[in-house]
């Protein structure tokens, strides 16, 4: 079959793999129809990931069909139509149990899939624990709909759960990339007052207000000012951080209220430095880290009560085959890309017709 897997930095391929096989009887092996690109994959092409394992197939972001599964396995059967989570989990021990999946004590426990363990930009995947690492997606909902509900979307639901947004609430949403997006689309499903969301790129504003009508878009250098005088309490109630700068990362804490909650959900490539003198008497509570992705089948039914919608966000589709130039594209942030769809199906085939199974990915 045809994977994408990293080799080392700035080297990603195109190679044939054999089908991975069942290696546990709480496995399944999934037929990919869609997979897509995270910026995580990004991370791990420029060598920022130490602990991804060059060989691996990259990706973990996916759909796909039951192909086979282990005898331990109950709630998914061949056959069946899956969304498949990022994280992998054993929802047995202490973490689990309270629901902090991301810190699953098994082996095999967290981001595994496409970083520690072959992933899913490629045409099968085997998936640990297929108990709690598929879900079955609702008929009414398509596989596109379907596509971002095990990371991005996850993240974004999540970051609006522990932001514990209230009815009425003004919420900051800072970087309106997809993980931006999707948690202002997650955010509006706790009713709040208003919700803003912020950006440094025009044409990622000019992408919210065309698609999104209910949400406030403002450049990042008017939020102070805006949300001053917008906003009852003097600022927002709930900020979550998507954007991952040094000045996003202060405009969190600036533009929250007195005794706001502000959620760091992005990822930075530097230590950031709270600046706990001048913000002495604000009594912010901070929450920070990575998504707990067990919520898909509560996401999946939003999504299928027409409550949540991020498909929007899939700007562009390419087959397998042409990973390199989708990442290429990505990368770039060109041609307004928010989400690229991978097409999966039958990559072997198509790659055969057209010879080029093994193309060297430039940086
Ligand atoms: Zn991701
Ligand atoms: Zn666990």
């Amino acid at each position: 079959m045809l994977a994408y897997t990293y080799f080392g930095k700035g080297d990603f391929r195109l190679v044939d793999k054999p089908v991975p096989q069942l290696a546990c009887d709480t496995d399944a092996l999934v037929r990919i129809t869609l997979g897509s690109i995270c910026t995580s994959d990004l991370h791990i092409l420029h060598g920022s990931v130490p602990r991804a394992v060059p060989g691996i197939t990259v990706g973990h972001e996916a759909v796909g069909v039951v192909e086979a599964v282990g005898e331990g396995v109950k709630t998914v059967k061949p056959g069946d139509r899956v969304s498949i989570n990022v994280e992998t989990f054993c929802g047995d021990c202490w973490f689990c149990r309270h629901g902090f999946v991301n810190n699953c004590t098994s082996p095999f426990g967290g981001w595994a899939l496409g970083c520690r363990i072959d992933g899913m930009q490629a045409e099968y995947v085997r998936v640990p624990f297929a108990d709690t690492g598929l879900t079955v997606i609702p008929p009414s909902v398509s596989d596109k709909q379907a596509l971002l509900a095990g990371d991005i979307l996850a993240t974004g639901y999540w970051a609006a759960k522990i932001s514990e947004i209230e009815r009425g609430d003004n919420v900051l949403i800072i970087g309106a990339g997809p993980t931006g997006i999707c948690s202002m689309l997650s955010a509006f499903l706790y009713a709040p007052d208003r919700v803003y969301i912020c950006d440094i790129d025009e044409a990622r504003l000019r992408f919210v207000a065309a698609h999104y009508p209910d949400a406030i878009p403002l450049r990042s250098e008017e939020v102070l000012h805006r949300l001053g005088a917008e906003c009852e309490r003097g600022g927002a109630d709930k900020v979550i951080e998507a954007a991952g700068t040094p000045a996003s990362f202060r405009l969190a804490w600036e533009a929250a209220r007195p005794n706001a909650v502000v959620s760091i959900v992005a990822m930075y490539d530097d230590p950031q430095t709270l600046p706990l003198p001048d913000m002495y008497g604000k009594n912010l509570t901070f929450k920070t880290g990575g998504v707990d992705g067990c919520d898909a089948s509560e996401i999946l039914r939003l999504i299928a009560a027409g409550q949540l919608d991020a498909s929007a966000l899939i700007t562009h589709t390419y087959p397998l085959r042409e990973a390199p130039a989708a990442y290429d594209l990505f990368a770039a942030h060109r041609d307004g890309v928010m989400k690229i769809a991978l097409d999966c199906r039958n990559a072997s085939a198509q790659a055969n017709e057209n010879g080029n199974t093994a193309i060297k990915m430039p940086i």
